[in-house]
């Protein structure tokens, strides 16, 4: 029997597979080329889980059976290269942890948006009374759940990444938001490859599964046309709904499922922004093909909190509104940040450029945006791109300079936007640093 196995990477997901492996009946073994905080080598600990780290003793994980990696580690590097040359399986651990996993899953995928959708999806199952995990990037890991916990459901968000590592896994109800180029050093600059990568979410379906998609979604309607989808297919988009889908109409947000039909005023969705009302499209999607009442659909998508750093309505002061979108990495979601405003816009931008091409902001920056404030190490390819149409174009230092600028050029009724169109690490740690950070500049105006 395959019993021997390995987890690369010793952090909140490989530790929650190491303690279900083991209570599987593995033979456990964890190895971390960094440092393992503390609480993960307690953890470890209690449960008599071998582990290294600093290192990867490759004679060990060669003599493995089974390799759970994590989705940080990319499938190119030497070590994994030589576990699979060996033969040797390397599954993530949401594959793996979905062999012991009895609860029905709803999986959320896309370049943008899905945390929030998996929040909210999550938010409504859990507002309907049904015992629900959350589980993907936030909070803890699914393997641990699986391991610990005992639910009918999970909310599960999953990044193509994780869907790399899954062969077996499959999604009861499958959400694919929309796909846009993004990671594409991690997939041999081939966008096909991403886009592959996110059909897998797809992967061993049955006419029983379901299936949201953003029918509005260039790359993806191109996509469908090629494959042969078996699960139903429940698209949404900015459309009369068809007859199992979602859409809208006269200002509403219309859901057919069946013989039901919810709708709801797009004004009265917490989240504003049309971005976020696809978003809810999805999530109010999967309520229905789960039976859930339209009160508490209406409910939940009415008084959902929204999740921190995406398009965080912060504070206000003196008038002016300062709103954090710091999960802003890409010029997609900044699109979508600046088409969901309404007031006039100061909005502080720049970072680390992942080839950012900024065309596509142009009109809007045009119509919207009054002043630039520009925080980032290079941001030369954001002064050339809107020079000739925005009159204030600023640079500064670090985040209190930038917050303190962009006040001083925003008047009462104004918005001042951090929705940077760039990763965060050139100044930050991470993109939650860079939001805390804003939000801190802000408190101290
Ligand atoms: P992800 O988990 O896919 O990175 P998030 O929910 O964390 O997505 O949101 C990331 C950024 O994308 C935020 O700036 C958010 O406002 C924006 N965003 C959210 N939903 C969408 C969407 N459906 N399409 C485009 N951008 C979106």
């Amino acid at each position: 029997m395959a019993n021997r196995l390995v987890v690369i990477g010793a952090g909140e997901s490989g530790v929650g597979s190491a303690i279900l492996a083991k209570k599987q009946g593995f033979e456990v073994w964890v190895t971390d080329a960094g440092k393992v905080k503390q609480k993960y080598k307690d953890v470890l600990t209690k449960y008599g889980i071998l582990f290294e780290e600093g290192k990867h003793s490759e004679d060990r994980l060669l003599g493995a059976d089974l390799v759970i990696k994590s989705p940080g580690v990319p499938d190119t590097v030497p070590l994994v290269v030589k576990l699979r040359q060996a033969g040797i399986p390397v599954i993530s651990e949401i594959e793996f942890a979905g062999n012991y996993c009895r609860a029905k899953t709803i999986c959320i995928t896309g370049s943008n948006g899905k945390t929030t959708t998996t929040m909210l999806t999550y938010h409504l199952l859990k507002t309907a009374g049904l015992n629900v995990g959350l589980a993907g990037n936030v909070g803890q890991s699914f393997a641990w759940q699986v391991a610990e916990a005992d639910y009918d459901y999970y909310v599960i968000e999953l990044s193509s990444f994780q869907l790399d590592g899954m062969y077996a896994f499959k999604a009861d109800i499958a959400v694919l938001l929309n796909i846009t180029p993004d990671h594409l050093d991690r997939y041999d600059y081939q966008l096909q490859n991403y886009v592959d990568s996110k059909f897998r979410i797809l992967q061993n379906q049955t006419p029983d599964d379901f299936f949201i998609y953003g029918a509005d979604d260039p790359i993806i309607q191109k996509e469908l046309k090629k494959r042969n989808i078996p699960a139903m297919g429940l698209p949404f988009g900015w459309t009369q709904a068809p007859r199992n889908g979602a859409g809208i109409e006269d200002e509403k947000l219309v859901i057919n499922w069946k013989q039901k039909t919810f709708d709801m005023s797009i004004f009265d969705i917490a989240l504003q922004g049309r971005h976020n009302t696809y978003n809810s499209m999805a999530a109010g999607l999967a309520g229905m093909v789960l039976n859930i009442r339209n009160e508490k659909i209406r409910e939940s998508l009415s008084d959902f909190k929204g999740v921190e750093h995406r398009l965080e309505r912060f504070l206000r002061v003196h008038g002016i509104e300062f709103i954090n979108d710091s999960k802003a990495t890409n010029v997609n979601s900044t699109w979508y940040a600046l088409e969901s405003m309404n007031k006039p816009i100061v909005w502080i931008a720049g970072g680390v450029d992942k080839g950012n091409d900024y065309h596509a902001l142009k009109d809007l920056v045009k119509s919207k945006v009054k002043a630039i404030v520009c925080l980032g190490v290079d941001n030369k390819k954001i002064r050339e791109a809107f020079a000739d149409i925005v009159p204030d174009i600023v640079e500064t230092q670090d985040m209190t300079d930038a917050v303190r600028s962009a006040y001083y050029l925003a008047k009462n009724g104004e918005t001042v936007l951090l929705s940077p169109a760039c990763a965060s690490f050139d100044l930050f740690e991470n993109y939650e640093d860079r939001g805390r950070q804003f939000k801190n500049a802000v408190r101290e105006l």
